[in-house]
C-alpha cells in the first residue's frame, strides 16, 4: 500500500459521518487530556514510513474498522498524527513512537523535526 493510498483511505474514513465522530471524539479527548499533534509534513511522513511496513493494516477500535497499526492497534488517523498523547492504559502522557518489533521506524523522519522519542 502506498502512502497515497493510505491518505485516500483516512479520507475515507473521515468522510463516513460514523467512523468521522469516532475519531473526532478520540482526537478531542487526546487534545483534552494534554495531547499534542505534530506538523501536517512530519504526520504524512510517518504514514510514508507505514506505508511500506508489513505491519499496516484493518484494525478495529470501538466497534468500527479502520486502516491502521497491527501492532498498537492504533488507526492511522490518530496515532501517527500525535507528538504526545494521554495513555488510557498507562494512565500519563506517552510520547507517540512506532512501536515495531525491530524498533521505532519513524525515528529518522521524528529526528528529521527534530523530535526524538
Ligand atoms: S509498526 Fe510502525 S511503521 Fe509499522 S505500521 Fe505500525 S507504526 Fe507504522
Amino acid at each position: 500500500m502506498t502512502q497515497q493510498e493510505i491518505v485516500q483511505t483516512i479520507e475515507l474514513e473521515q468522510a463516513d459521518g460514523n467512523l468521522h465522530k469516532y475519531l473526532a471524539d478520540l482526537v478531542n479527548t487526546g487534545l483534552q487530556f494534554g495531547g499534542e499533534k505534530v506538523e501536517q509534513q512530519q504526520y504524512l511522513d510517518r504514514l510514508g514510513i507505514c506505508s511500506g511496513c508489513e505491519k499496516a493494516g484493518t484494525v478495529k477500535v470501538g466497534g468500527f474498522e479502520f486502516i491502521g497499526c497491527q501492532v498498537c492497534g492504533c488507526p492511522f488517523a490518530t496515532k501517527p498524527y500525535w507528538k504526545k498523547y494521554f495513555s488510557f492504559i498507562k494512565l500519563r502522557i506517552v510520547k507517540s513512537r512506532c512501536p515495531h518489533e525491530i524498533g521505532n521506524k519513524w525515528e529518522q523522519v521524528d529526528k528529521k523535526y527534530n523530535f526524538n522519542n
